[in-house]
This record gives structure tokens, C-alpha cells and sequence, in this order.
């Protein structure tokens, strides 16, 4: 890739075993680590788009996640609520996008935010009142709000590290300042007495590695080693794990309960499909748009997802140290993804506010806060807030079907009968259930899909009820093949 060698390279220091090909630990900059830090703030979709790009497509890295993004890619726009919802699903924003913009290299290839507003809204007062952030959006007086307008960036610092020392990253990626102590601690773990069977190695990390170890933080135990001495991200075999949430260990009833209608294989308890509503889609679509560090922290945190779990840790201790307490952070999503429910723990941020001075020479650019206190003649101080934005990403009142390593299709444009005839199974053997996905599930079910091919299998097979099969109740009201059958019997 030409564009690639234009990006700038990380030098990074390995202590490697030759005779057992593996790097025993790594030395790297501030510069390094920040980078590896910002692999956690990238929302899964742009994670999966990434990877899709870098690797053979045919590899699915993060369980069922590449099939979701895929259903969002392949779905027609007709069946979002406008456009603008499929492209933030598949270019999903993060709450801390701007971070990556100062990053020595930034993976993240997803534009800024745009903001538009009435090309009108410096002569018009009723002009200078809403922000869009696409430029199709009608403003009240009838215009369309083509107008971009630049947008000062937050200034805060988040997960980028502002101590300027070296750290020591494990080949499993646990991260730590630098000391000596440390480092002969690693080797001491690992077996090593001396330096005597180790060489060190100076390389250069670029771009295409960056994407490597990428991959490799999920797929493997060892990702230093896989990336800089395999140069492979899929070199072990993973297993497929099946977990399990306890009901009790998610605590609550979620607000606006969602339901889905699953089909069960009774002999093996493997849900093949689920029929559901907008609503439960939203709430599947908008994993497109969570974080790494949160989608593993909100799947509770011992879920063994490669070595995101040793870096998400890592992450937070090292900015323990700088902040000398503990930091209670939340998922947080930006406003547009407000979807129709969300029984995870994620909180959707309110649209920023902005304000904007306006005089008959021009604008200033927006901003949260303008200090001004004394207006020169002629200048106006606009607020602006954004248009409100839909509710739900998908087109309400739309059945969906969703398999098991969840592909999801609009039902007006997949036939039942296909899928059904595709199963090649005997219909007596499938079992209908209703089930209720609150917090606990809908957990379970973000975990599921992060780590395995069957997410509704896997994610929601435990609480499926434990009902004989044949006093299950039928969720789907039956064709009524005659019609009163037991009249006709006692007539008799
Ligand atoms: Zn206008």
C-alpha cells in the first residue's frame, strides 16, 4: 500500500528467544503505547472494517461481529430510518474520536464529524438556531443546511498518557512503566536467568503492523510474537468458548423489556433463528458503535477475549497512576445512537450545545464556550443545538430474522420457507419460545458475540426455559386447521 510507507514508523525494542521464536518482552515510548491505549476507544464496527480490510475477509476475528457489520453493509437503506443511520453504523463515531486525530499514528480512518448549518444564518435570525450533522437536513426556512462550519476540538485528555517515560509491554501485552525490578521480574517468570539465550531487536512498527497486532489482540496469547516474529494474526486455533452469565450475577429487570421469538432444536438446544422486532435490532446494531475497552468491560470483565482483557487492565492502571484515583468510567455513545432500548449499561450523551459569533464580516467557528463577555458592535453570540435526532436506527414497524452467528435480514426480503428448507430437519424437532432480553441477556448475549459463532446459542441458551418441549407454550397462534373441532365432537 502506498499510502501506508507515508505513515510514520515507532521503533520499538524486543528481547527476543530465537530458539524458541517467541518475544520474551518489549521496551517502547510514550508514543508506542498511546497508540496501543487508542486500540481500546475504537468502536467494534470500525475494529471489524479495519480488520476486513487488513486480513482475508474470510476470517472472522471477532465472533459474530463481522456478520453484523455485514448485515448493516448489506441491508438497503430503505430499511433505516434515513442514511445517515447506516453510515454511523458503518463508520461509528466514537465519544472519544478527536483523541485519535493527535496520535503520532491513528489507525482510526473514520472522518471527523461534520457539522452543517443554514447557509442563511448570518443575515436570518431564525436560520442560526440548529446544527446538522449531514447537509441534506431542511432548515425552517425552507433551505437545505448545506453551509459547513468548522468545530473547535475538545481539549480533553482521556486515555492518552501524559507521563514521558518508557514502558515494558509482556508479549501478552501487560503494560508498565519501566524499571529494572520489573524487567527482571518478566524474565524471572519465564524462566530466564540471564541474558544469555536472549537477543534484543530493534524494529520498526508501522501502520500494517499496528493493523496485525490488532488482530492478534484477539486472536492470540502471545500477540507480540505473532505480529513482529510470525507476521500473523491467525496463527492459532481458537477455540470456541461457550459462556455462561448465572441469572443472578446481572442483577434487575430492564425498563423496556425486549422480546425475541427463538427457534430451538430441542435435541441439542441450539437456536437457529430469532424472529424479532426494530427494537432488538437497534439495540444488536448499536454493538457496531460500543468501544473495545467497554465491550469487554460491559461483557464483565473475565470474559478471555485474547489479550484485550491484560491491555484494558493495564490501561487502567497506568492512568491510576496518573490521576491517583480511581476512575469510574461509563460506556458512553453519542447521541445519534439512540436506539429504541438499551438494557446494557450505556449511557447516551446529550448533543452538545454549541455557540458561534455571528457579525456582518463573517462567523467564528463553532464552540462549546465563547469568552466573550463584551460583544462589539454588530455581533451576535448564536446558540445552536442540534436537530433532533430520530429514535432508532432502523425503520420502525419491521420484522427481522436473526441467526445464530447473527446475520440479520428484514423478513420482506428473506423467505422462511428457504431458510427453513435449508435446515434440512425434522419440524417436529424445532421448539418456539419467546424470551424477554433484559440486562442480564442482553450481557450475555455481547459476550457470546464477541467470542463465539453462535451468539444466540450461546449467549441466551441458559435462559431459555427448561420446559418438556411438549408443554411448551406456542408462541405463534395456531392456523386454526377446522374450526371447532370439539363442537363438532360433542354434536356427536
Ligand atoms: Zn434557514
Amino acid at each position: 500500500m502506498a499510502k501506508s510507507s507515508e505513515k510514520p514508523k515507532f521503533s520499538l525494542r524486543l528481547l527476543i528467544d530465537e530458539e524458541k521464536n517467541r518475544v520474551v518482552l518489549a521496551e517502547a515510548g510514550k508514543d508506542f503505547v498511546d497508540v496501543l491505549c487508542s486500540l481500546l476507544t475504537l468502536p467494534m464496527g470500525t475494529i471489524v472494517r479495519l480488520l476486513e480490510k487488513h486480513q482475508n475477509p474470510q476470517s472472522a476475528i471477532v465472533g459474530c461481529f463481522h456478520n453484523l457489520y455485514k448485515s448493516v453493509s448489506d441491508m438497503d437503506v430503505d430499511n433505516f430510518q434515513t442514511q445517515a443511520c447506516k453510515n454511523l453504523l458503518l463508520h461509528p463515531r466514537s465519544a472519544k474520536a478527536s483523541h485519535g486525530r493527535k496520535l503520532k499514528l491513528n489507525i482510526d480512518d473514520t472522518e471527523a464529524t461534520k457539522f452543517f448549518v443554514c447557509p442563511n444564518f448570518v443575515s436570518t435570525e431564525a436560520c442560526r438556531k440548529l446544527y446538522s450533522h449531514v447537509s441534506t437536513t431542511k432548515c425552517c426556512c425552507g433551505s437545505s443546511m448545506t453551509h459547513e462550519i468548522p468545530v473547535e476540538e475538545d481539549q480533553a485528555d482521556g486515555v492518552l498518557l501524559s507521563c514521558r517515560t518508557s514502558f515494558v509491554i509482556t508479549d501478552d501485552l501487560k503494560v508498565a512503566l519501566n524499571s529494572m525490578g520489573l524487567v527482571m521480574n518478566v524474565l524471572n517468570d519465564l524462566g530466564y536467568s540471564g541474558f544469555d539465550k536472549l537477543q534484543e531487536m530493534l524494529i520498526d512498527v508501522g501502520f500494517e503492523e499496528i493493523l496485525t497486532l490488532l488482530g492478534c489482540l484477539f486472536t492470540s496469547e502471545a500477540p507480540l510474537t505473532d505480529t513482529f516474529l510470525r507476521k500473523h494474526c491467525m496463527s492459532r486455533k481458537r477455540k470456541m468458548l461457550t459462556p455462561l452469565v448465572q441469572e443472578s450475577s446481572v442483577a434487575g429487570v430492564a425498563e423496556t423489556p425486549l422480546t425475541l421469538k427463538v427457534y430451538v432444536r430441542k435435541s441439542d438446544r441450539a437456536v437457529l433463528y430469532a424472529e424479532c422486532r426494530e427494537e432488538f435490532v437497534d439495540f444488536l446494531f448499536t454493538f457496531l458503535a460500543i468501544p473495545l475497552e467497554f465491550a469487554w468491560e460491559l461483557s464483565i470483565d473475565n470474559v478471555k477475549m485474547g489479550c484485550v482483557g491484560n491491555l484494558c487492565r493495564s490501561v487502567k492502571d497506568l492512568s491510576f497512576e496518573k490521576q491517583k484515583e480511581a476512575t469510574v468510567s461509563k460506556c458512553m455513545l453519542p447521541y445519534y445512537y439512540n436506539g429504541r432500548a438499551q438494557p446494557l449499561d450505556v449511557v447516551i450523551q446529550e448533543s452538545p450545545e454549541y455557540e458561534c459569533l455571528v457579525s456582518r464580516y463573517g462567523h467564528s467557528m463553532l464552540s462549546k464556550k465563547i469568552n466573550k463577555t463584551v460583544l462589539s458592535n454588530g455581533e451576535i453570540l448564536a446558540k445552536f443545538t442540534s436537530v433532533s435526532a430520530s429514535i432508532g436506527l432502523v425503520k420502525e414497524e419491521t420484522n427481522f430474522i436473526v441467526s445464530d452467528d447473527l446475520v440479520v435480514t428484514p423478513m420482506n426480503s428473506s423467505s422462511t420457507i428457504s431458510l427453513l428448507s435449508k435446515l434440512q430437519m425434522n419440524i417436529g424437532d424445532i421448539e418456539e419460545q419467546v424470551i424477554s432480553i433484559g440486562k442480564a441477556e442482553a450481557t450475555s448475549l455481547l459476550r457470546a458475540s464477541l467470542i463465539t459463532t453462535s451468539a444466540l446459542t450461546n449467549g441466551l441458551s441458559s435462559f431459555l426455559s427448561k420446559m418438556d418441549p411438549d408443554e411448551a407454550t406456542q408462541a405463534t397462534p395456531k392456523i386454526q386447521k377446522s374450526d371447532k373441532p370439539n363442537e363438532a365432537w360433542q354434536l356427536l
